[in-house]
Protein backbone atom coordinates (compact mmCIF):
# COMPACT_ATOMS: atom_id res chain seq x y z
CA UNK A 1 0.00 0.00 0.00
CA UNK A 2 1.50 3.10 -1.15
CA UNK A 3 -0.25 6.09 1.14
CA UNK A 4 -1.04 6.47 4.81
CA UNK A 5 -4.64 8.82 4.14
CA UNK A 6 -8.14 7.49 4.63
CA UNK A 7 -7.54 5.31 1.25
CA UNK A 8 -4.91 4.10 1.73
CA UNK A 9 -5.99 3.23 5.52
CA UNK A 10 -9.42 2.14 4.44
CA UNK A 11 -7.33 -0.20 2.14
CA UNK A 12 -5.46 -1.63 4.48
CA UNK A 13 -8.39 -2.55 7.09
CA UNK A 14 -10.38 -3.29 4.26
CA UNK A 15 -7.35 -6.10 2.70
CA UNK A 16 -6.35 -7.20 6.37
CA UNK A 17 -9.87 -7.99 7.42
CA UNK A 18 -9.58 -10.50 4.28
CA UNK A 19 -6.68 -12.18 6.15
CA UNK A 20 -3.67 -10.50 3.70
CA UNK A 21 -0.66 -9.06 5.25
CA UNK A 22 -0.42 -5.22 4.51
CA UNK A 23 2.39 -3.03 4.55
CA UNK A 24 1.72 0.35 4.38
CA UNK A 25 4.43 3.27 3.28
CA UNK A 26 3.64 6.98 3.51
CA UNK A 27 5.68 9.52 3.01
CA UNK A 28 3.90 12.14 4.90
CA UNK A 29 0.72 13.45 5.98
CA UNK A 30 -1.28 14.54 2.95
CA UNK A 31 -4.68 16.10 2.72
CA UNK A 32 -6.74 13.93 5.23
CA UNK A 33 -4.63 15.46 7.24
CA UNK A 34 -6.35 18.97 6.16
CA UNK A 35 -10.24 18.22 6.33
CA UNK A 36 -12.24 20.25 8.43
CA UNK A 37 -13.54 17.88 10.27
CA UNK A 38 -17.08 16.84 8.36
CA UNK A 39 -16.38 13.64 5.89
CA UNK A 40 -18.31 13.92 2.63
CA UNK A 41 -19.47 10.45 1.44
CA UNK A 42 -21.70 11.14 -1.38
CA UNK A 43 -24.80 13.36 -2.22
CA UNK A 44 -27.01 11.80 -4.52
CA UNK A 45 -25.76 8.29 -5.50
CA UNK A 46 -28.53 7.73 -8.00
CA UNK A 47 -27.71 11.21 -9.56
CA UNK A 48 -24.47 10.75 -9.22
CA UNK A 49 -24.55 7.88 -11.24
CA UNK A 50 -26.73 8.69 -14.01
CA UNK A 51 -24.87 12.40 -14.92
CA UNK A 52 -21.01 11.60 -14.28
CA UNK A 53 -19.89 8.74 -16.16
CA UNK A 54 -16.52 9.60 -15.58
CA UNK A 55 -16.72 9.89 -11.57
CA UNK A 56 -15.16 6.93 -10.11
CA UNK A 57 -17.93 5.37 -8.31
CA UNK A 58 -19.55 5.60 -11.80
CA UNK A 59 -16.53 3.97 -13.40
CA UNK A 60 -17.19 0.71 -10.96
CA UNK A 61 -19.68 -0.44 -13.31
CA UNK A 62 -22.05 -1.52 -10.05
CA UNK A 63 -25.70 -0.31 -9.85
CA UNK A 64 -26.78 1.89 -6.68
CA UNK A 65 -28.07 -1.44 -4.64
CA UNK A 66 -24.43 -3.15 -4.66
CA UNK A 67 -22.95 0.84 -3.87
CA UNK A 68 -24.70 1.22 -0.67
CA UNK A 69 -24.19 -2.16 0.26
CA UNK A 70 -20.35 -1.84 -0.15
CA UNK A 71 -20.63 2.03 1.50
CA UNK A 72 -22.83 0.46 4.16
CA UNK A 73 -20.13 -2.25 4.97
CA UNK A 74 -17.17 0.17 4.33
CA UNK A 75 -18.18 2.80 6.77
CA UNK A 76 -19.44 0.82 10.00
CA UNK A 77 -16.38 -1.09 9.82
CA UNK A 78 -13.97 2.32 9.08
CA UNK A 79 -16.09 3.85 12.66
CA UNK A 80 -15.53 0.97 14.84
CA UNK A 81 -11.55 0.66 13.47
CA UNK A 82 -11.11 4.52 14.06
CA UNK A 83 -13.30 4.74 17.29
CA UNK A 84 -10.61 1.42 18.46
CA UNK A 85 -7.98 4.30 17.80
CA UNK A 86 -9.78 6.38 20.36
CA UNK A 87 -11.49 8.55 17.10
CA UNK A 88 -15.03 8.42 17.75
CA UNK A 89 -17.08 8.59 14.57
CA UNK A 90 -20.81 9.60 14.04
CA UNK A 91 -23.35 9.71 11.01
CA UNK A 92 -23.59 7.65 8.14
CA UNK A 93 -23.72 8.06 4.03
CA UNK A 94 -27.06 8.14 3.74
CA UNK A 95 -27.97 11.25 6.16
CA UNK A 96 -26.34 14.52 5.12
CA UNK A 97 -26.26 17.36 7.78
CA UNK A 98 -25.14 21.14 8.54
CA UNK A 99 -22.10 21.97 10.42
CA UNK A 100 -20.52 25.37 10.88
CA UNK A 101 -16.89 26.23 10.98
CA UNK A 102 -15.30 28.79 13.29
CA UNK A 103 -16.72 31.54 10.99
CA UNK A 104 -20.54 30.06 11.08
CA UNK A 105 -20.54 28.95 7.41
CA UNK A 106 -22.46 25.96 6.66
CA UNK A 107 -20.46 23.25 5.07
CA UNK A 108 -22.37 19.54 4.83
CA UNK A 109 -21.22 16.56 6.12
CA UNK A 110 -22.57 12.63 6.56
CA UNK A 111 -19.82 11.52 9.22
CA UNK A 112 -18.70 13.70 11.64
CA UNK A 113 -16.50 13.23 14.71
CA UNK A 114 -18.71 12.87 17.78
CA UNK A 115 -17.15 15.96 19.45
CA UNK A 116 -18.94 17.98 16.18
CA UNK A 117 -21.87 15.86 15.88
CA UNK A 118 -24.16 17.92 18.33
CA UNK A 119 -23.65 20.81 16.25
CA UNK A 120 -25.66 19.99 13.32
CA UNK A 121 -27.09 23.68 12.46
CA UNK A 122 -30.64 22.76 11.64
CA UNK A 123 -31.03 20.81 15.14
CA UNK A 124 -29.48 23.92 17.13
CA UNK A 125 -31.99 26.53 15.27
CA UNK A 126 -34.15 28.88 18.13
CA UNK A 127 -31.50 27.52 20.55
CA UNK A 128 -29.21 29.61 22.48
CA UNK A 129 -25.86 28.58 22.09
CA UNK A 130 -22.60 29.82 23.85
CA UNK A 131 -19.65 30.49 21.55
CA UNK A 132 -16.35 30.18 23.50
CA UNK A 133 -14.11 32.99 22.42
CA UNK A 134 -10.71 33.27 23.81
CA UNK A 135 -9.21 36.48 23.88
CA UNK A 136 -5.02 36.03 23.62
CA UNK A 137 -5.81 34.22 20.20
CA UNK A 138 -5.63 36.44 16.99
CA UNK A 139 -6.74 34.20 14.12
CA UNK A 140 -10.68 33.54 15.65
CA UNK A 141 -13.32 36.22 16.57
CA UNK A 142 -16.28 34.51 18.40
CA UNK A 143 -18.23 37.52 18.00
CA UNK A 144 -18.11 37.99 14.52
CA UNK A 145 -19.20 33.71 14.80
CA UNK A 146 -21.99 34.08 17.21
CA UNK A 147 -23.25 36.72 14.49
CA UNK A 148 -22.41 34.88 11.67
CA UNK A 149 -24.87 31.83 13.64
CA UNK A 150 -27.56 34.05 14.07
CA UNK A 151 -28.09 35.55 10.93
CA UNK A 152 -27.33 32.88 8.56
CA UNK A 153 -28.74 30.22 10.72
CA UNK A 154 -31.35 31.40 13.11
CA UNK A 155 -29.96 30.63 16.66
CA UNK A 156 -29.68 32.43 19.67
CA UNK A 157 -26.12 32.68 19.41
CA UNK A 158 -23.47 34.80 21.43
CA UNK A 159 -19.92 35.31 22.31
CA UNK A 160 -18.80 33.53 25.62
CA UNK A 161 -14.77 34.91 26.01
CA UNK A 162 -12.64 32.77 28.55
CA UNK A 163 -9.34 33.93 29.11
CA UNK A 164 -6.24 31.43 28.85
CA UNK A 165 -3.69 33.88 29.83
CA UNK A 166 -0.67 31.32 29.87
CA UNK A 167 -0.44 31.42 25.97
CA UNK A 168 2.32 32.31 24.22
CA UNK A 169 1.90 35.93 22.88
CA UNK A 170 0.12 36.19 19.46
CA UNK A 171 -1.24 33.13 20.11
CA UNK A 172 -3.27 31.39 17.13
CA UNK A 173 -5.70 28.72 17.12
CA UNK A 174 -2.99 25.47 16.63
CA UNK A 175 -2.17 27.02 20.11
CA UNK A 176 -4.94 25.47 21.65
CA UNK A 177 -4.60 21.91 20.66
CA UNK A 178 -4.96 19.11 23.23
CA UNK A 179 -5.94 21.78 26.08
CA UNK A 180 -9.43 21.00 28.18
CA UNK A 181 -11.79 22.88 27.14
CA UNK A 182 -12.54 25.69 29.44
CA UNK A 183 -15.96 26.38 30.49
CA UNK A 184 -17.30 29.66 30.33
CA UNK A 185 -19.03 31.03 33.38
CA UNK A 186 -22.46 32.78 34.53
CA UNK A 187 -23.84 32.14 31.36
CA UNK A 188 -27.58 30.84 30.28
CA UNK A 189 -26.58 28.59 27.05
CA UNK A 190 -28.67 25.26 25.66
CA UNK A 191 -25.24 24.17 24.28
CA UNK A 192 -21.59 25.09 24.39
CA UNK A 193 -19.45 25.73 20.53
CA UNK A 194 -15.81 25.36 20.70
CA UNK A 195 -13.21 26.70 18.27
CA UNK A 196 -11.45 23.36 17.24
CA UNK A 197 -9.01 21.69 19.34
CA UNK A 198 -9.51 21.53 22.89
CA UNK A 199 -10.16 18.31 25.03
CA UNK A 200 -12.11 17.18 27.70
CA UNK A 201 -15.29 18.98 26.76
CA UNK A 202 -18.21 19.37 28.75
CA UNK A 203 -21.61 17.80 28.40
CA UNK A 204 -23.92 20.13 25.98
CA UNK A 205 -20.88 20.96 23.85
CA UNK A 206 -19.35 20.67 20.43
CA UNK A 207 -16.50 21.88 18.01
CA UNK A 208 -16.81 23.92 15.06
CA UNK A 209 -14.93 22.41 12.13
CA UNK A 210 -12.31 23.96 10.96
CA UNK A 211 -10.11 25.45 8.54
CA UNK A 212 -6.00 24.14 8.02
CA UNK A 213 -4.53 23.52 9.70
CA UNK A 214 -6.95 21.42 11.53
CA UNK A 215 -7.16 20.42 14.82
CA UNK A 216 -10.08 17.41 13.20
CA UNK A 217 -7.34 16.33 10.61
CA UNK A 218 -4.54 16.03 12.85
CA UNK A 219 -6.84 13.80 14.65
CA UNK A 220 -7.77 11.41 12.21
CA UNK A 221 -4.04 11.36 10.52
CA UNK A 222 -2.84 10.27 14.04
CA UNK A 223 -5.47 7.93 14.32
CA UNK A 224 -4.97 6.51 10.95
CA UNK A 225 -1.25 6.68 10.59
CA UNK A 226 -0.05 4.47 13.45
CA UNK A 227 1.42 1.15 11.97
CA UNK A 228 3.08 3.10 8.61
CA UNK A 229 6.55 2.70 7.03
CA UNK A 230 7.64 6.43 6.88
CA UNK A 231 9.42 5.85 3.11
CA UNK A 232 9.13 7.78 -0.35
CA UNK A 233 8.49 5.14 -3.31
CA UNK A 234 10.30 6.79 -5.80
CA UNK A 235 9.94 3.42 -8.96
CA UNK A 236 8.01 0.01 -9.58
CA UNK A 237 9.64 -3.69 -10.56
CA UNK A 238 7.83 -4.62 -13.11
CA UNK A 239 7.44 -7.74 -15.20
CA UNK A 240 5.26 -9.63 -17.31
CA UNK A 241 2.05 -7.09 -16.90
CA UNK A 242 2.28 -7.25 -13.40
CA UNK A 243 3.98 -5.08 -10.49
CA UNK A 244 6.17 -6.85 -8.84
CA UNK A 245 8.33 -4.93 -6.36
CA UNK A 246 7.65 -1.20 -4.88
CA UNK A 247 11.68 0.92 -4.22
CA UNK A 248 12.35 3.42 -1.57
CA UNK A 249 16.07 3.93 -2.18
CA UNK A 250 17.61 0.66 -1.28
CA UNK A 251 14.61 -0.57 0.27
CA UNK A 252 12.53 -3.29 -1.33
CA UNK A 253 8.94 -4.42 -0.63
CA UNK A 254 7.48 -7.21 -3.01
CA UNK A 255 4.09 -7.90 -2.69
CA UNK A 256 1.47 -9.99 -4.62
CA UNK A 257 -0.59 -6.66 -4.90
CA UNK A 258 0.05 -2.85 -4.86
CA UNK A 259 -2.40 -0.53 -4.33
CA UNK A 260 -2.10 3.52 -5.08
CA UNK A 261 -3.05 5.52 -2.57
CA UNK A 262 -1.07 8.43 -3.14
CA UNK A 263 -3.23 11.71 -3.54
CA UNK A 264 -3.71 14.09 -5.53
CA UNK A 265 -1.44 17.36 -5.60
CA UNK A 266 -1.26 17.86 -1.69
CA UNK A 267 0.12 14.02 -1.32
CA UNK A 268 1.93 13.52 -4.01
CA UNK A 269 0.13 11.44 -6.45
CA UNK A 270 0.15 13.84 -8.92
CA UNK A 271 2.69 16.61 -10.37
CA UNK A 272 1.05 19.76 -11.76
CA UNK A 273 3.05 21.15 -14.47
CA UNK A 274 2.49 22.37 -18.35
CA UNK A 275 0.38 18.79 -18.15
CA UNK A 276 -0.47 17.21 -14.96
CA UNK A 277 1.81 13.60 -14.52
CA UNK A 278 1.64 10.00 -12.53
CA UNK A 279 5.26 10.72 -11.39
CA UNK A 280 5.62 6.84 -10.49
CA UNK A 281 4.37 4.91 -13.52
CA UNK A 282 3.52 6.76 -15.89
CA UNK A 283 -0.07 5.85 -15.88
CA UNK A 284 -2.88 7.95 -17.92
CA UNK A 285 -4.32 11.45 -16.29
CA UNK A 286 -7.39 12.09 -17.63
CA UNK A 287 -9.80 14.85 -18.03
CA UNK A 288 -13.68 14.41 -18.14
CA UNK A 289 -12.81 10.50 -19.86
CA UNK A 290 -9.81 12.36 -22.03
CA UNK A 291 -6.01 12.02 -21.95
CA UNK A 292 -4.76 15.48 -20.59
CA UNK A 293 -1.58 15.01 -22.75
CA UNK A 294 -4.33 15.32 -25.81
CA UNK A 295 -5.98 18.13 -24.87
CA UNK A 296 -3.59 20.47 -25.69
CA UNK A 297 -4.22 24.21 -24.27
CA UNK A 298 -7.45 23.67 -23.61
CA UNK A 299 -6.81 22.46 -20.01
CA UNK A 300 -4.66 25.62 -19.15
CA UNK A 301 -7.21 28.33 -20.44
CA UNK A 302 -9.91 25.95 -18.61
CA UNK A 303 -7.49 26.44 -15.57
CA UNK A 304 -7.80 30.04 -15.59
CA UNK A 305 -11.60 30.80 -16.56
CA UNK A 306 -12.54 27.95 -14.08
CA UNK A 307 -10.13 26.32 -11.69
CA UNK A 308 -12.48 24.07 -10.09
CA UNK A 309 -12.26 22.26 -13.20
CA UNK A 310 -8.94 21.36 -12.88
CA UNK A 311 -10.24 19.27 -9.56
CA UNK A 312 -11.61 17.02 -11.64
CA UNK A 313 -8.22 15.58 -13.13
CA UNK A 314 -6.56 12.64 -12.13
CA UNK A 315 -6.63 8.92 -12.69
CA UNK A 316 -8.82 6.94 -14.31
CA UNK A 317 -9.29 3.30 -13.34
CA UNK A 318 -11.35 -0.05 -15.58
CA UNK A 319 -14.22 -1.48 -12.81
CA UNK A 320 -11.63 -3.39 -10.87
CA UNK A 321 -9.60 0.09 -9.91
CA UNK A 322 -6.89 -0.95 -12.12
CA UNK A 323 -5.34 2.42 -13.24
CA UNK A 324 -5.40 3.07 -17.16
CA UNK A 325 -2.88 4.04 -19.56
CA UNK A 326 -3.26 7.15 -21.97
CA UNK A 327 -4.28 4.91 -24.37
CA UNK A 328 -6.83 3.39 -22.35
CA UNK A 329 -5.35 0.07 -21.80
CA UNK A 330 -4.58 -1.36 -18.00
CA UNK A 331 -1.25 -2.46 -17.95
CA UNK A 332 -1.12 -4.05 -14.23
CA UNK A 333 -3.35 -7.13 -13.35
CA UNK A 334 -2.17 -6.67 -9.61
CA UNK A 335 -2.38 -2.78 -9.53
CA UNK A 336 -4.87 -0.90 -8.16
CA UNK A 337 -6.21 3.09 -7.40
CA UNK A 338 -7.51 4.36 -4.77
CA UNK A 339 -8.81 7.82 -3.20
CA UNK A 340 -7.92 11.27 -4.60
CA UNK A 341 -5.22 10.46 -7.25
CA UNK A 342 -8.08 9.50 -9.24
CA UNK A 343 -10.32 12.06 -11.37
CA UNK A 344 -13.45 12.62 -12.97
CA UNK A 345 -14.73 14.36 -9.24
CA UNK A 346 -13.95 17.33 -7.46
CA UNK A 347 -11.68 16.10 -4.50
CA UNK A 348 -13.03 18.60 -1.74
CA UNK A 349 -16.35 18.42 -2.98
CA UNK A 350 -19.38 16.33 -1.92
CA UNK A 351 -17.64 12.91 -2.23
CA UNK A 352 -14.52 13.98 -0.76
CA UNK A 353 -13.98 11.15 1.43
CA UNK A 354 -16.55 9.09 -0.26
CA UNK A 355 -14.33 8.07 -3.07
CA UNK A 356 -11.32 7.17 -0.85
CA UNK A 357 -13.17 5.20 1.43
CA UNK A 358 -15.26 3.38 -1.00
CA UNK A 359 -12.57 2.96 -3.56
CA UNK A 360 -9.96 1.97 -1.09
CA UNK A 361 -12.53 -0.15 0.78
CA UNK A 362 -13.10 -2.14 -2.55
CA UNK A 363 -9.66 -2.42 -3.64
CA UNK A 364 -8.40 -3.82 -0.60
CA UNK A 365 -10.86 -6.17 -0.74
CA UNK A 366 -9.55 -7.33 -4.46
CA UNK A 367 -6.23 -7.10 -3.48
CA UNK A 368 -6.43 -9.45 -0.55
CA UNK A 369 -8.11 -12.41 -2.94
CA UNK A 370 -5.41 -11.81 -5.36
CA UNK A 371 -2.68 -12.26 -2.52
CA UNK A 372 -4.45 -15.63 -1.48
C1 LIG B 1 -7.69 21.79 2.65
C2 LIG B 1 -8.60 20.61 2.38
C3 LIG B 1 -9.75 20.46 3.13
C4 LIG B 1 -10.61 19.39 2.87
N1 LIG B 1 -11.73 19.25 3.64
C5 LIG B 1 -12.57 18.23 3.40
C6 LIG B 1 -13.73 18.04 4.19
O1 LIG B 1 -13.97 18.80 5.13
N2 LIG B 1 -14.55 17.02 3.91
C7 LIG B 1 -14.29 16.13 2.90
O2 LIG B 1 -15.08 15.20 2.70
N3 LIG B 1 -13.16 16.23 2.14
C8 LIG B 1 -12.31 17.25 2.37
N4 LIG B 1 -11.18 17.39 1.62
C9 LIG B 1 -10.84 16.32 0.66
C10 LIG B 1 -10.24 15.11 1.41
O3 LIG B 1 -9.46 15.55 2.50
C11 LIG B 1 -9.35 14.27 0.48
O4 LIG B 1 -10.05 13.97 -0.68
C12 LIG B 1 -8.91 12.96 1.11
O5 LIG B 1 -8.38 13.16 2.39
C13 LIG B 1 -7.90 12.28 0.21
O6 LIG B 1 -7.41 11.14 0.86
P1 LIG B 1 -6.31 10.23 0.16
O7 LIG B 1 -5.97 9.16 1.13
O8 LIG B 1 -6.77 9.83 -1.19
O9 LIG B 1 -5.06 11.21 -0.09
P2 LIG B 1 -4.05 11.92 0.96
O10 LIG B 1 -4.69 12.10 2.28
O11 LIG B 1 -3.52 13.11 0.26
O12 LIG B 1 -2.90 10.83 1.17
C14 LIG B 1 -1.93 10.58 0.20
C15 LIG B 1 -0.82 9.80 0.87
O13 LIG B 1 0.06 9.27 -0.13
C16 LIG B 1 1.39 9.49 0.31
N5 LIG B 1 2.28 9.43 -0.86
C17 LIG B 1 2.16 10.08 -2.05
N6 LIG B 1 3.18 9.73 -2.86
C18 LIG B 1 3.95 8.86 -2.16
C19 LIG B 1 5.15 8.15 -2.45
N7 LIG B 1 5.76 8.26 -3.63
N8 LIG B 1 5.67 7.33 -1.50
C20 LIG B 1 5.07 7.19 -0.29
N9 LIG B 1 3.92 7.85 0.04
C21 LIG B 1 3.38 8.66 -0.89
C22 LIG B 1 1.32 10.84 0.98
O14 LIG B 1 2.49 11.07 1.75
C23 LIG B 1 0.05 10.64 1.80
O15 LIG B 1 0.32 9.90 2.97
C24 LIG B 1 -10.30 18.45 1.85
C25 LIG B 1 -9.13 18.61 1.09
C26 LIG B 1 -8.29 19.67 1.35
C27 LIG B 1 -7.05 19.82 0.53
Amino acid sequence: MVGGGIAGYTAALAARRDGAEVTVIARAPGATALYAGGMEIVDNLESLLASQPHHPISRLGMDGFALATELDSAISILQLALSKEGLKLEGGWRTRGMYADIHGLARPANVVPSTVASGELRSLMGKRVAVVGVPEVGDYDATSTALALKELHGIEAFAAEVAIPDLPPAASLTDLYGRRAPVPKRIKAEWIAYPPGFSNFPDNSFELLASAPSPHGWRLQQAIGLGAIAAEITSFDVGQGRITAARAGDRIFRGDAFILATGRHIGGGLRAGRSTVEPLLGLGVFYEGQAVGALGTRLHHLRYLDPASEMRTGLATDKRLHPLTDDGAAPYSNLYAVGAVLGGYEYSGPCGFGVPILTGWLAGRWAAKQAA
